[in-house]
């Protein structure tokens, strides 16, 4: 027997590292492939909106375990019949790569030309792209890299263009002088989403300023000021330094303290400038002293104020974070500087009564950490339909439910909309010239697309006055302006035509207020539509120690290692039990262990199966003839087939795993093939028709296995498939090609079939239970088994797995066994009963 011989090769230890070694080189990327004349043909179509990770060149656990959930989907749809999109693309602009290329050429971004620093960006993502494409890769990701995208290409900027070009058309864009969130460290504005808070200690200072004017006498008008005493009101604040920028004074209406000082004016320390103190309901009377200094600008209140009240602007920071000439004899310090030499002054002349240690929440930049300043300046924005994303977002289906209200608490708390350029070179280029002579702004034509106004000309002169003197404009675009085109990228729309949305977008829930929101936002403006059907959110990956992943921890996990020690399959049943998807999944090697331990008891029951499967045809079923623990197996099945199938739609891999393996350790290893094994080996009384039912179940099961596992171990389920169908020139070409199991049994199974096959199954493990309690082993032969029961139960099976003669009584025995047994003279400790339910009890007599 040739094939008999080929599977002696079998080594007992399955060797992850080999076997998924082998699939790599041999798996055919075709079969990933998304084809158009799939859908064309009837295929329904189901499209992901794969994340476009940033190319850091470290694939990390966190993202593993996204896509990890995104392959089990993709494998699961394909296996049901959909025409799979599962494209990979890389976000690739943005601030930390510019940083990245600054330190590792020592160089800053000023010290050479713009074009030579993208360059040199562009050399270091192609760099990371690589390292991290390789562990997509080697995790067994069914990607279709034919779909690749990579957005620092021409032909993504030239989409991300045209998204500007169309929306700045439509008025969703439009160029501002406005308050923004500026990091004078990076030198450049960034949105809400880029701003984190951190708690913070600070110094209150508590300043005492001049009242110049009463309200009173402001009312009354009437003649000059009081010289002899001046009176003050004192006002506590963390930031001295914007004194120079303070604009008024505010109280609250209700505050009795400071009534009378509403409509007085002020004097600022220092400056000397004169501001006014109006009421607003928004001034928390318990800070400090309940008086607040309003500048422009110290945080997002002030900014509500300065429109609220129409205030001037007196800008006192610049964009490198320094004082402006406002500031005096400041000017050119930075904050911090400024902030210590005005405290020292305050004191010199009196006017700083008491400092307090407080802690405060302050926003820092999401990169560098430095607190950020608000700034006014001309900068682009994206207009924010507030209503219209909340309405679309509801729209769609999010999974799990309760992250659709971050998007909405996200958008609520937005006091501005979403500014879209970066004073940054690694970044898309905004399209735009502004003519010399009348300031209009000069557009390129789509086809001209992309463009660098920094080194580019427009074609033409300009619309409004003729002149062909153009300054560029140096800014670029925010990267999200990039990433949230994605979902339209992926269907291939191309601004023409009715836009379908997607199926999926897979994502972390750390960006939900960036990524899931721009993109709904940028969707609608552009199509009018929502773009996914759902939106499925991932938790983060937390380390053995129960905390998030951290360098200061030294608690992080590379999937590298993990793949190293125990491969991918192990790997990727990790994730799939780490827990419910969007919940935060901690990592433990002992999990990564016990996954290990099943491929290897999967190997075995393999193993074991080739030996009696090896020269096995399948059968037509009506050749054969089941008995009854055949059955219970094929039955046992079909329910797991519809049970995973179940929890493969809800995306419940945890559910769907546990109950596969439950299945495959304990139904079929334990019970089934201890049961089956004297008819596999063809010892038994039934003969070659007891052997071939066993190998029909046996086969069948097998086979529905590789099938059911096919989505989370594709390797060992791929080795599966080949050993059992291919070898034998059957199914399809890989086990990734092959259909979804039909949770149909072959045959029709009665309820008295798999009633008959669960008692079989329960005295066959009591009796292996109670040898073991008693040190007798297994395979010694027993007395005898006395079986009382209502209805005929077949037992070859019983007797083969414990090697013991059964008689079967019918009818119900109503005895105790200790009447049963002192009535045949039996020794109580020779003997033990097993009851299974109600209508069946046994007797063993050892
Ligand atoms: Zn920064
Ligand atoms: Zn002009």
């Amino acid at each position: 027997m040739a094939s008999a011989s080929s599977d002696a090769k079998l080594s007992k230890r399955y060797n992850a590292e080999e076997i998924e070694r082998k699939w790599l080189e041999r798996w055919d990327d075709s079969l990933y492939r998304f084809k158009e004349e799939d859908v064309a043909a009837g295929k329904p179509p189901y499209i992901i909106d794969t994340p476009p990770p940033y190319p850091t060149g470290d694939f990390h656990i966190g993202n593993a375990l996204n896509w990890c959930y995104i392959d089990f989907i993709a494998r699961y749809k394909r296996m049901r019949g959909y025409a799979v999109l599962f494209p990979q693309g890389w976000d690739c602009h943005g601030l930390p790569t510019e940083v990245k290329v600054e330190e590792t050429h020592g160089i800053s971004k000023r010290a050479v030309s713009k074009q030579e620093f993208r360059r040199l960006c562009s050399e270091l993502t192609r760099k990371n792209i690589a390292a991290m494409k390789e562990m997509m890769i080697r995790l067994g990701f069914s990607i279709d890299w034919s779909r690749e995208f990579v957005t620092m290409h021409d032909d993504y900027k030239k989409y991300t263009q045209r998204s500007f070009l169309r929306m700045f058309r439509s008025g969703e864009i439009y160029r501002a002088e406005h308050p923004v969130n500026w990091c004078p460290r990076c030198e450049t504005a960034i949105a809400f989403a880029e701003v984190e808070y951190e708690e913070r200690s600070a110094l209150l200072n508590y300043i005492r300023f001049k009242i110049v004017q009463s309200g009173e006498e402001a009312e009354k008008e009437d003649v000059g000021v009081a010289e002899e005493s001046p009176e003050y009101v004192e006002i506590a604040t963390t930031r001295p330094e914007l004194l120079a920028s303070c604009v008024a004074v505010a109280v609250h209406p209700e505050d009795e303290r400071y009534k009378h000082l509403i409509g007085s004016t002020l004097e600022v320390p220092i400056f000397h400038q004169k501001v006014k103190v109006f009421a607003d309901s928004a001034v928390d009377p318990s800070f400090g002293t309940g008086v607040v200094m309003i500048c422009t600008f110290g945080d997002r209140q002030d900014v509500r104020w300065w429109k609220a009240h129409r205030l001037p602007l007196r800008a006192s920071i610049d964009e490198r974070g320094r004082m402006t000439h406002i500031a005096g004899k400041y000017a050119g310090m930075n904050v911090e500087e400024c902030k210590k030499k005005i405290i020292e002054d305050l004191k010199k002349q009196g006017l700083l009564v008491k400092q307090e240690r407080i802690k405060q929440s302050v926003g820092v930049c999401w990169r560098c950490k430095t607190p950020i300043e608000i700034i006014s300046a001309k900068q682009w924005f994206v207009r924010v339909h507030k209503e219209k994303v909340k309405e679309a977002a509801r729209k769609i289906k999010w999974h799990p439910e309760h992250f659709r209200l971050r998007l909405e608490n996200w958008v609520d708390s937005m006091e501005w909309d979403w500014c879209i350029s970066r004073q940054r070179i690694f970044g898309v280029p905004i399209p735009v010239w502004y003519c010399k002579r009348c300031g209009a702004v000069k557009l390129p034509s789509e086809d001209e697309l992309p463009v660098d106004p920094t080194t580019q000309k427009p074609s033409s002169r300009c619309e409004k006055c003729g002149s062909d003197e153009f300054i560029p404009e140096e800014d670029v675009l925010d990267t999200w302006m990039d990433s949230s085109l994605s979902a339209l990228w992926v269907a291939g729309w191309n601004y023409e035509g009715d836009f379908k949305p997607v199926q999926l977008r897979p994502q972390g829930h750390d960006i939900i207020r960036t990524w899931a929101f721009y993109t709904i936002l940028r969707c609608l403006s552009l199509t009018g539509k929502i773009p996914w059907e759902m939106i499925l959110i991932n938790g983060m990956v937390l380390g053995e120690d129960g905390f998030k992943m951290s360098k200061s921890r030294n608690n992080i996990i590379s999937p590298e290692e993990v793949v190293a020690k125990h491969g991918a399959d192990a790997f990727r049943q990790w994730a799939a039990l780490g827990g419910a998807v969007g919940s935060d999944v901690q990592f433990r090697w002992k999990d990564v262990v016990a996954a290990e331990r099943f491929l290897q008891k999967l190997w075995s029951i393999l193993r074991f199966s080739l030996i009696h499967l090896a020269d096995y045809k399948p059968l037509p079923v009506e050749k054969v003839n089941l008995k009854a623990i055949d059955k219970w197996l094929l039955a046992k099945l079909s329910a797991l087939v519809a049970s995973v199938t179940e929890d493969m739609e809800k995306f419940k891999f945890d559910e769907a795993l546990k109950r596969i393996k439950a299945f495959a350790w304990g139904t079929l290893a334990d019970d089934y093939i201890e049961i089956a094994k004297s008819r596999l080996y063809g010892d038994s009384k039934s003969g070659e028709e007891g052997r071939n039912a066993a190998r029909f179940a046996l086969f069948e099961t097998m086979k529905t296995l590789s099938l059911l596992i096919a989505p989370f171990m594709p390797f060992f389920a791929e080795e599966m498939h080949e050993r059992l169908l291919r070898s034998k020139g059957l199914g399809a070409r890989s086990v990734h090609a092959e259909r979804w199991p039909d949770a149909k049994t072959p045959v029709e199974i009665s309820e008295d079939d798999v009633r008959e096959g669960e008692i079989i199954a329960e005295i066959v493990r009591s009796v292996r239970r109670l040898k073991a309690q008693r040190g007798i082993p297994l395979n010694k032969p027993l007395r005898k088994i006395e079986i009382f029961c209502e209805f005929p139960i077949d037992v070859e099976d019983i007797e083969n797995a414990t090697a013991t003669p059964v008689e079967v009584k019918r009818g119900k025995s109503m005895e105790s066994i200790e009447e049963k047994m002192n009535k045949e003279g039996e020794s109580h400790g020779n003997t033990a009963e097993i009851a299974v339910g109600d209508a069946v009890r046994a007797f063993v007599y050892f």
